[in-house]
């Protein structure tokens, strides 16, 4: 059984966000105190340990997850709430690098992973303002090229029926802004509130057996002969099995599985509530809306009509010297109309990304891992849990679907990685301006 929780909070404890002053209210959950011992501990209170969390104690392994701040406080309680079907790559790329069959099966579960998210946002009755529709849309002309051969690869080869192609006019109908060229629309997408789908992921774990426990910070894991021993700052776990569900913030924990990801900073801001009006001309169909820029602009509407933009990244460690204006510059050129538009708030995160652009994800042993989700994490990190549980429980053929991902460590080791990175990516993000 779970501990009761202690107390009920809004917003207390997160980073200042749109988010966190809009989160439904929801438990305290205790620290760890004393010793424990569980079949799974899982590190880490984000999508991937929350699915894992939820997945592992269905199956019926007694569980813990435990997480250094608060459910939801890394990426999965500050994102753009953008659920985009598929991987960080299109179909057409996939069967490029791996042949059909294989691009077949890893699309498949990009597919069956969508459906998970929806699934269990209506089984468990999520509050998280959840709609459909996500737009793909197209900044360069030519970019307009690759879509149709992409919608054609979705519907010949994946049998994905899903997307429509626009052109500009469709375009202009779909997002109210001169600068985009056409895109690809894909109903099935969507968008919600990250912060409180994490929320309602952490209450389904518990209600399946799970015990969850904040502020509680894992220093250090170690195979022995008793189980694997998890020592915090608080208490003890021994576990058969360890999930570490870290993603950006694994560095400390686990330096070598760190070497093959990058946190790269993201940054959003909430408009103040639009007029009525104003607010259905921006998005008349309420989709979420991302473009194909190298540095992406992405962007949506809240309940209470505000415009939540996400743009711009930043390669080195210091924070932009204003925020509002580093993300309100982005969106000023999508829509030039918001000139007057106060911003009420503006945050920001580490989005953590894998030389391939696939998820690094693996076992070593009883210890298994999942990161690096490259910006598509509100679908694959839900629904990696369930793989994890699956391969727990002896069948790891679609775990090792994925785990067989290539991705490779940043090249520099860990001194060196970010410099020439920051140089890679600067070169990218220019190509968006040419
Ligand atoms: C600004 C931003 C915008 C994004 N937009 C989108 C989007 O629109 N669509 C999309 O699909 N994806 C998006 N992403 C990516 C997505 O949010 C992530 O891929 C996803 O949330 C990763 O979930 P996670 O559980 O793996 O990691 P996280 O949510 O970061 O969770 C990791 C947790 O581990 C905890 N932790 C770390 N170390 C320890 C320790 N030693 N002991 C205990 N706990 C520990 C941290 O406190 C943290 O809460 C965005 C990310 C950011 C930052």
């Amino acid at each position: 059984m779970s501990p009761s929780p202690v107390a009920i909070i809004t917003h207390h404890d997160y980073p200042l966000s749109y988010y966190a002053d809009t989160a439904n209210p929801h438990a305290v959950r205790p620290a760890l105190e004393g010793q424990k011992q569980v079949d799974v501990c899982i590190i880490g209170g984000g999508y991937t340990g929350l699915s894992a969390a939820l997945h592992c104690a269905e199956r019926g392994f007694s569980t813990a997850l435990v997480e250094s701040k608060r459910i939801g406080w890394g990426a999965s309680g500050r994102n753009g709430g953008q659920a985009i079907p598929g991987w960080r790559h299109g179909a057409r790329d996939m069967v490029d690098q791996f042949g059909v069959e294989r691009a077949k099966a890893l699309f498949g579960l990009a597919i069956e992973a969508r459906d998970h998210l929806w699934d269990r946002i209506a089984r468990h009755d999520i509050q998280c303002d959840a709609k459909r529709g996500h737009f793909l849309a197209a900044a360069k002309k030519a970019d307009l090229d690759w879509l149709a051969d992409e919608q054609e690869c979705l519907e010949s080869v994946m049998g994905y029926r899903y997307t429509s192609l626009l052109d500009r006019a469709g375009a202009a109908a779909t997002v109210a802004s001169e600068r985009y060229h056409g895109g690809l629309i894909d109903k099935s997408g969507g968008h919600l509130h990250p912060l409180n789908l994490a929320i309602g992921l952490a209450d389904a774990a518990e209600a399946a057996g799970a015990a969850v426990h904040e502020t509680t910070r894992i220093q250090k894991f170690e195979q022995t002969r008793a189980g694997i021993v998890c020592e915090s700052n608080r208490g003890r776990i021994i576990a058969k099995y360890v999930v570490v569900a870290c993603d950006s913030y694994v560095e400390e924990l686990d330096a070598g599985l760190a070497k093959r990801i990058m946190p790269v900073a993201n940054y959003n801001i909430a408009t103040e509530p639009l007029e009525e009006d104003l607010a259905r001309s921006l998005i008349p169909g309420d989709v979420a809306v991302s473009d194909t820029r190298f540095v992406v602009n992405y962007f949506r509407l809240s309940p209470d009509r505000r415009l939540l933009f996400g743009g711009g990244e930043k390669y080195t460690p210091t924070p932009p010297d204003n925020t509002v204006d580093f993300v309100r510059r982005h969106m000023l050129k999508v829509f030039p109309q918001l000139a007057e538009t106060e911003v009420d708030y503006a945050w920001g995160g580490p989005v953590s990304i894998t030389t391939s652009r696939y998820p690094h994800v693996g076992r070593q042993g009883n210890i298994f891992f999942a990161h690096g989700y490259s910006g598509q994490g509100v679908i694959l990190a839900s629904f990696m849990g369930k793989l994890i549980a699956e391969a727990m429980a002896g069948t790891a053929e679609r775990f090792d679907l994925v785990a067989n991902l290539p991705t490779r460590a940043f090249p520099g080791g860990r001194l060196l990685r970010s410099p020439l990175y920051v140089a890679a990516m600067l070169w990218y993000a220019l190509r968006d301006r040419l």
